[in-house]
């Protein structure tokens, strides 16, 4: 593995860097505080080129390769973590399972657009289908050539304030099938979910579908496909997932620093506590094992290799570690943690989703049990 990153690579990083400080974070705590979405910043991230990253130009992308991408991702998560998810929904599962799985037709109607104008959402779960997809009831039924749709997602990012969202329904005794239904299609409603713990800046939405009707071309891949496709885009989902709590790591590294140099305690900084160096050591380890587990699988896809595991591996370990080096950084600060005068009690709760969304940490060890004994202890 190459730890050197190209001149270019470096370049998208400081570009993302230099961004992220100085049209993203500024806001993070306001958005935070008033669970307010950005409609400000939106039409800079499109400006900008982040949500179109991994895309072809000629789908109106920047073409960037996957580290450049996961760098991107990792600076967004440093600075505001509800719009890390946001734009990674957008750019890293719903762009990619389409320009993977979608004609060259879907591909041109929707990927410009993707990349340029609005949001694309991503709808597997349910009230009663989270970890256990196989059981989601929406269903989809065939009238002519197309399809009536019915049914209600709950727990969507990007659900009720983009433009198009990836639906997967069960249609018929032809198992689950994707499609895609744009957010305006009649008889589709999206409900923002409000009283998050984190991520309060994002559109998360309760979506009902109500008979929606689209056309037998809005089937994402083949009929009765749609758990190979949700697969495949969640092994580059969990990849930004990774590379987007890694850098939760990096802002509560920094922030615990920060204040350890300046808080006085016993006449002297308490950076030369030794348990309070162990806080800051031990979340040095989580960053840099976290930053090494995503730029792995990184290397695996541009080489064109799968990363189905090491996907699962790094989504793992980063959204634990992003969680452990939170905690370390409100422990830091002492009772200043406990207020959003500092930002590291944010970092905390934005950081707790992660190891709850795309798959468990306990749905992550049953996959890797399977993976390592052969065995399924899903059930
Ligand atoms: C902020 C946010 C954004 C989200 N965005 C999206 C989105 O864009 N699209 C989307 O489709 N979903 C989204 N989700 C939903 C998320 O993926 C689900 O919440 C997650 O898959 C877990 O499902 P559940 O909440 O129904 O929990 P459950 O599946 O009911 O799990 C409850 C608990 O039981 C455990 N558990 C379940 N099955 C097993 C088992 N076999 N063995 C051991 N333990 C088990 C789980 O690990 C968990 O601890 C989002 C969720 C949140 C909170």
């Amino acid at each position: 593995m190459d730890f050197d990153l190209t001149e270019e690579q470096q370049q998208v990083r400081a570009l993302a860097r230099d961004f992220c400080d100085a049209e993203i974070a500024p806001g993070a705590r306001a958005r935070d505080r008033d669970e307010s979405f950005p409609d400000d910043l939106l039409p800079k991230l499109f400006d900008i080129g982040f949500m179109g990253a991994l895309l072809p130009e000629r789908y109106g992308g920047m073409g960037l390769d996957y580290l450049s991408y996961g760098l991107v991702v990792e600076e967004l998560g440093r600075a505001d973590a509800a719009m890390r998810s946001l734009v990674s929904v957008n750019a890293g599962l719903v762009s990619p399972v389409l320009l993977q799985w979608g004609t060259e037709e879907q591909r041109r109607e929707w990927l410009p657009r993707l990349a340029g104008e609005g949001l694309g959402a991503f709808a597997l779960t349910e009230p009663e289908a989270g970890s256990d997809l196989a059981s989601l009831a929406t269903r989809a039924r065939r009238d002519g050539s197309d399809w009536i749709i019915s049914g209600a997602k709950v727990w969507i990012t990007n659900g009720s304030r983009g433009i198009l969202t990836v639906v997967f329904a069960r249609s018929g005794d032809q198992g689950i099938t994707a499609f895609l239904v744009p957010q305006d299609a009649p008889g589709y409603s999206g409900v923002p979910m409000k009283g998050k713990l984190g991520l309060r800046g994002n559109d998360t939405a309760e979506i009902a579908l109500d008979d929606v009707r689209v056309p037998g071309s809005a089937v994402l891949g083949e009929p009765g496909r749609g758990l190979r496709v949700a697969m495949g885009a969640l092994d580059s989902g969990r990849y930004s997932l990774a590379a987007g709590a890694t850098g939760i790591c990096q802002a509560s590294l920094d922030a615990a620093l920060r204040y350890a140099d300046q808080r006085r305690q016993f006449g002297r900084r308490i950076s030369g506590f030794q348990l309070v160096q162990e806080l800051l050591a031990d979340s040095f380890l989580d960053l840099e094992a976290a930053r090494a587990l995503y730029w792995k699988v990184a290397w695996r896809h541009m080489r064109g290799e799968r990363h189905t595991v090491e996907s699962s591996v790094a989504k793992t370990f980063c959204s634990e570690a992003a969680v452990r080096c939170a905690d370390r950084a409100v422990q830091v600060h002492g009772g200043y943690g406990y207020s959003d005068e500092y930002p590291v009690g944010r970092y905390l709760r934005d950081a707790r989703v992660l190891p709850l969304y795309e798959g468990t940490s306990q749905v992550q060890r049953l996959l890797l049990g399977r993976h390592l004994t052969g065995e399924n202890a899903f059930t």
